[in-house]
């Protein structure tokens, strides 16, 4: 199998299958029970916490987990506005964001907040100065994401933050992280004047999935946005994801050990198959070069030939890539690609590819092969 979608999720790690088989059986116990078996399941805890908060410089009681990163979004952006909605009711978010940004965000517009959508410019970037131009006294929240799921683009969300908070330091500064987490440093320490939120998630790092984390910079005011126990410090309540949580930690670990050989031989994978779609011709490269773009997801178009039919050819052959994001697969077009100004015929034929540690040269030649093969076969000479 030569499985290129890697930003839809991961295979497990396996030191991650390890873990579930030794927590599954022998360490089941509801970590706030007050017995051993509770204690036991709340060192896993502890340790995934320490774990996350050492690799981002921050406290361990800084990360909440929650169930993925959906339900951090969820958390961070009406967790932040209910809390501090009497500061403001300006919000600035970009039209590239994760649905599970936009669509939360295009609720709390429906419920009286002002929304500013900030595009990407004519070069296919969003900058620091076309987000904070927007920052007033009444903004109280700015949410931006850290690499697009779909196209590998690289927002300066650490300057942004930073620029932001000169203009409003009350301004809560939320990082969608998940494609950047363990690939892009992001230095999270409470003495620092930027990203007040940071959401990430575990199916994408070789952990499970239903588990994922968010970071929340101590003394930023969120309110619950569900109601129940006093797990996480009520602000993520019912009973933790012990088993979820434990192969976050592991994996987390595992990725940061490896960082440096991973970005290494993804930008030779990147490379290699960029040169491969150049040298055939009539490929166009939607993602940008690095470093604007990162190196482990590339989006590029078949022109003439349609995402889905690409997709389910490469499939009969055993190649898994996507022709979008996989929560957006099923409606019709990308409308992220859309925001970023591609023309119609290149956001029907565009495909996403995405890397991990294991993606080998082989299997990039063998995508492209089949490519010049899918070609042959579905455009009329
Ligand atoms: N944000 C981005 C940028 C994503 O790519 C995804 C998943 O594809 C999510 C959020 C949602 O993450 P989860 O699947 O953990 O809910």
């Amino acid at each position: 199998m030569n499985y290129l979608d890697n930003a839809a999720t991961t295979k497990p790690s396996k030191r991650v299958a390890e873990v579930v088989n030794e927590i599954i059986s022998q360490n089941y116990g509801n970590p706030s029970s007050l017995h051993g078996l509770g204690a036991q399941a709340e060192k896993i805890l502890t340790n995934a916490r320490k774990s996350i908060a050492t690799n981002f410089r921050c406290r361990p009681d800084e990360i909440y987990f929650t169930s993925g990163a959906t339900e951090s979004n969820s958390i961070a952006i009406q967790g932040a506005c209910r809390a501090n909605h009497r500061s403001g009711n300006k919000i600035i978010t970009t039209t590239i964001e994760h649905p599970s940004v936009l669509m939360t965000i295009k609720h709390l517009e429906k419920n009286g907040f002002e929304v500013i959508y900030v595009s990407p410019n004519s070069d296919g970037v969003i900058t620091v100065e076309d987000v904070c131009k927007n920052v007033d006294e009444r903004t109280i929240l700015v949410s931006v994401m850290q690499v697009n799921n779909e196209t590998g683009l690289c927002l300066p969300v650490e300057q942004i933050a930073k620029a932001v908070k000169q203009k409003n330091s009350k301004t809560i500064v939320h990082v969608d992280g998940v494609q950047g987490f363990t690939k892009i440093n992001t230095y999270l320490s409470s003495s620092h004047r930027g990203i007040d939120l940071y959401s990430f998630s575990g199916h994408k790092i070789h952990a499970l999935k239903g588990v994922g984390g968010l970071y929340i910079k101590s003394k930023t005011k969120i309110s619950p946005i569900v109601f129940g126990g006093e797990q996480e410090k009520g602000i993520r309540v019912g009973t933790q994801n012990t088993l979820g949580i434990a192969t976050l930690g592991e994996a987390t670990e595992e990725a940061f050990a490896n960082q440096k050989n991973r970005l290494m031989h993804y930008c030779l994978l990147a490379n290699h198959l960029k040169d491969r779609l150049r040298e055939i011709g009539g490929i166009r490269i939607n993602s940008l070069e690095n470093p604007q773009s990162v190196d482990y997801i590339i989006n590029f178009s078949v022109l003439g030939i349609r995402s889905e039919i690409l997709l389910h050819y490469l499939e009969k052959h055993k190649i898994y890539v996507s022709s979008g994001s996989a929560c957006s697969s099923r409606s019709k077009n990308s409308s992220i690609l859309t925001a970023f100004g591609l023309l119609q015929e290149i956001v029907d034929s565009a495909i996403r590819v995405s890397f991990s540690e294991s993606t080998t040269v082989e299997q990039i030649d063998e995508l492209v092969d089949t490519i010049i093969l899918a070609r042959n076969r579905f455009i009329k000479k």
